[in-house]
């Protein structure tokens, strides 16, 4: 199918309509895609890129089985959200298992519309109703989501405006960040010391008169660097936060739905002693259809709803999202994403360790430091001792990358993580062939920003 609009003209159009504030990637020379399917995504002449960066399209793009499962339910019935449907109750029933032996009591779902930020956005309204407290603990660098109850929890955003005025409702927690964090791998108990910095806060909040709600958190933290928490870390923070009234909500919106390869869900890693109260989730159950959830305990699914309001929106739970949703589920089955997403991840792992070292640009890409399953993040730096960011050079290897037909990003409160979150059918070969092309931008044809950076380190 030929294109209507040149790139050219597309470009124009949407400088003149787009407000300014919705960028773009590679912003001088942006892609036109018109066409995606499993790890690749084509652009209006036909080229081919590796996707590395896609964890929306998470059973791989345009995958026909859930493409088809939405073209099917939109011809027999397409929206009625009042009654309850078959499929309304699977998708739910579907996600309970994965959740984990313990983790059986998170039993009820809010099927909760079409953007993430819903879900995180209710995840806090439960928490409040639940605990009739108001204060929330929230990780620097930590993104959760675009309306104004989670701009306020979000410091990924608040350091592009550093002025704004703070919520007084939010403590902002160390990242347990073992690679540049306040503690470190070489800390004797990482785990105990950044759980007792959100001891501190709750102690500081108490004094002040403020009563803890909840502990938010992503089970790894993606926009804010692939953050690997130490092990025993959620389990003591929730030990705090819940002898203090709260609960701990667990965003899974990226980075659950198998792609640890270990486990279904992130939080998982930290061990089968650990069970958020919440857990919400999002971009892969859908595929790039839009449909989030909210799973929560009985106890805080029950005090919502005895507060006597309501739950509704509008396409909370429609009938075309959950046959997508339960497309994905069984694609993943099927085709054994995760299992996948543990092999191939552990192989990419191995090729970047080598990268490691042949180019001091790598900080590092250690499995237990910067990466899980198909999450990994390769930390740039200009040097390995004061672990100075590499954000330039960041930005130039993706942008050499997309030239050579990689589609990477780069990110962090530094913007110098490079991030691989592909679709989880990406394969050994895409790995192959994603680390070749890195080694070739690193080894550098024209090699004058990298020249700089490397000698930094010598
Ligand atoms: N939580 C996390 C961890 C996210 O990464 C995002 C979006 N990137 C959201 C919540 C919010 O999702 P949405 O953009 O759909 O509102």
């Amino acid at each position: 199918m030929s294109e209507k609009l040149d790139k050219n003209r597309t470009i124009l159009l949407r400088k003149r309509h787009v407000g300014p504030s919705c960028k773009i990637f590679f912003s001088h020379d942006p892609l036109k895609i018109v066409k995606a399917k499993g790890q690749y995504m084509y652009d209006e002449k036909g080229q081919r890129y590796l996707d590395c960066i896609n964890n929306v399209a998470h059973v791989g793009h345009c995958h026909p089985d859930v493409v088809k499962a939405g073209a099917e339910q939109q011809l027999r019935v397409r929206w009625w959200a009042r009654a309850r449907r078959r499929n309304q109750r699977e998708p739910a029933d579907s996600l309970k298992p994965p959740l984990g032996k313990k983790a059986t009591f998170l039993a009820l779902c809010y099927l909760s519309g079409l953007s993430y930020s819903e879900a995180n956005d209710l995840a806090l309204r439960l928490a409040r109703h639940f605990t009739g407290h108001r204060d929330v603990i929230t990780l620097d660098n930590a993104y959760h989501g675009h309306v104004s109850s989670l701009i306020d929890i979000s410091p990924y955003k608040h350091h592009q405006l550093p002025d704004a005025e703070r919520n007084p409702y939010v403590h902002v927690a160390p990242s347990p960040d073992v690679y540049r964090g306040k503690y470190r791998a070489d800390h004797p108990d990482a785990a105990t010391a950044y759980a007792d910095e959100v001891r501190d806060i709750i102690d500081r909040a108490h004094e002040r008169g403020g009563k803890i709600a909840a502990f938010i958190a992503e089970s790894l933290q993606s926009c804010g660097g692939q953050v690997v928490p130490p092990v025993g870390y959620f389990q003591q923070v929730a030990a705090h936060v819940r002898r203090a009234g709260g609960v701990v909500i667990a965003d899974e919106v990226q980075v659950g739905f198998g792609r640890v390869g270990s486990h279904f869900w992130a939080f998982q890693l930290q061990g089968d002693d650990f069970v958020p109260d919440i857990v919400t989730m999002g971009k892969p159950m859908g595929n790039g259809h839009p449909l989030s959830c909210v799973v929560a305990t009985p106890e805080v699914a029950e005090a919502f709803a005895s507060c006597g309001m309501e739950y509704f929106n509008t396409f909370g739970g429609n009938p075309v999202s959950c046959a997508i949703g339960l497309a994905v589920l069984d694609v993943m089955e099927k085709e054994d994403l995760q299992g996948n997403a543990a092999r191939v991840g552990r192989h990419l792992t191995r090729l970047l360790a080598e990268q490691k070292q042949k180019h001091p640009l790598i900080g590092d890409v250690s499995v237990l430091l910067k990466g899980r399953g198909l999450f990994v993040g390769v930390e740039l730096v200009k040097d390995r001792v004061t672990l100075a960011p590499a954000t330039a050079e960041a930005q130039e290897v993706i942008n050499r990358l997309k030239e050579e037909k990689i589609l990477l990003s780069a990110d962090g409160p530094h913007r110098n993580v490079l991030k691989f979150k592909p679709p989880l059918c990406f394969t050994a070969q895409d790995a192959d062939l994603a680390v070749e092309k890195i080694d070739l931008v690193l080894t550098g044809a024209s090699p004058a920003p990298f020249a700089q950076s490397l000698s930094d380190t010598s």
